[in-house]
């Protein structure tokens, strides 16, 4: 019987058989706060105070469709900036493509649909491993996924001739999903001789990448330095395209906006590509949200209120990295046979700790210290006052 039908009354009939399949899947990624939002030295979440000063600037707006419209390119306007740099020849050109999306995933949802409809036969490639989602968002749009080497567990770090390969053997014209800055979850970027040597064998291939930006800041606390591999491929005249988030640079997790953008080959595709991307946010949910896309606007419109964001991201990202320095300081002075140089060598949000999920088990048992089974720690959740804490637990499940 078709879904819509009327004859088992309103709840049975989409239901139907479905109910204990449907148990067994239920979504466990919620479980926990082990999310990438970011957390103060007490652990409290934080409302930046250029949000706090944009929100008093816009308060009594009226929200009109015709404001909407206007704020949301100004904003997109504004975001392409951070991405390819506001000097850039990109921008000059006015060769960008962008739309405003709900936050980083609805902005790697759109593209993922834009990918099936005008590249039916195409795959992407994603790395081994990777944020869980990007699986199930290019799955959904029911685009094919393979996978490319990135994380060496012995090294802890990149596996650097492993990933080249990958991109060699892939078929020409594939397209590969990279992280910009601060991979999640391993925290693991490329140097940038690499990111030059991945730029160029790219060219080779004439493979398209897709930056997923969702951290832009947090892995050197300076915005333009965390562009830096989506700038070299610039260089090396690659088309790209960028999803971008302001959920935790801007501490907006709530608010989700965020920004879709295609590099186009010349100022004329930039309509129709555009106009295409809108389309298919169109028949989803018909037009963003305009409260949160007001204030990203308006911090990244103000010269003041923007060095105001600037200045608040570093303080994150360099708190962060002193818990990192601090955890591994502890770590070392408890005489721990083990090495942890990776937790400094790993940056932005979180650590690929090398925990073994017994140990992630005996942490959340015995020590009440929770992250995800593959021993990922969200270094926003370590304080001055919880580190030692938590080196002297890790140690207790490690040695
Ligand atoms: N991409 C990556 C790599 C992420 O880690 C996240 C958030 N965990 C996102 C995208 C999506 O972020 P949001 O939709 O909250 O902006």
């Amino acid at each position: 019987e078709p879904c819509g039908s009327r004859s088992e009354g309103p709840h049975n009939w989409c239901h139907r058989g479905l109910s204990r399949r449907f148990l067994r899947q239920q979504d466990k990624s919620w479980s926990g706060n082990n999310f990438g939002a970011y957390r103060d030295d007490d652990g409290r979440p934080v409302v930046l105070q250029c949000v706090r000063e944009a929100e008093a600037r816009i308060a009594g707006s009226e929200f009109l469709e015709s404001v909407s419209a206007s704020v949301s390119s100004k904003m997109v306007e504004e975001s392409v900036k951070l991405v390819y740099g506001k000097e850039s020849d990109v921008v000059k050109e006015g060769r960008v493509a962008g739309v405003q999306a709900l936050s980083g995933t609805g902005a790697c949802r759109l593209f993922a649909e834009f990918q099936r409809r005008f590249h039916p036969e195409s795959r992407i490639y994603l790395p081994d491993p990777t944020w869980s989602n990007h699986h199930n968002i290019w799955r959904d749009a029911q685009v094919p996924e393979r996978t490319f080497h990135y994380y060496d567990p012995d090294s802890k770090g990149l596996n650097f001739s492993s990933l080249i390969d990958d991109v060699k053997n892939a078929p020409d014209g594939s397209f590969f999903l990279l992280h910009p800055c601060a991979h999640n979850p391993t925290g693991v970027d490329p140097t940038i001789e690499q990111w030059r040597e991945i730029s160029y064998q790219f060219k080779v291939k004439n493979h398209f990448p897709f930056f997923d930006m969702a951290y832009q800041g947090f892995a050197s606390g300076n915005l333009d330095q965390d562009a830096q591999a989506i700038r070299i491929f610039l260089e090396d005249d690659h088309l790209v395209g960028c999803a971008q988030s302001f959920a935790k640079n801007m501490g907006l997790y709530g608010y989700r906006v965020g920004c879709l953008s295609i590099l186009c080959a010349d100022s004329n595709q930039v309509g129709p590509i555009r106009s295409q991307l809108q389309r298919i946010a169109r028949a989803v949910y018909s037009s963003p949200p305009v409260h949160g896309v007001l204030l990203v606007s308006t911090i990244l419109s103000d010269p003041y209120l923007k060095s105001l964001w600037i200045e608040e991201v570093k303080t994150m990202a360099n708190r962060v990295r002193r818990m990192r320095t601090t955890l591994q300081d502890s770590l070392e002075r408890l005489d721990s046979p083990l090495s942890w140089e990776h937790i400094t060598n790993q940056v932005g949000f979180f650590c690929f700790s090398g925990l073994t999920p017994e140990q992630v088990n005996r942490l959340a048992r015995e020590f009440h210290i929770y992250m995800t089974h593959d021993g990922r720690i969200s270094m926003a959740g370590v304080t001055t006052d919880n580190v030692s804490y938590l080196a002297n637990a890790i140690h207790e499940v490690t040695r």
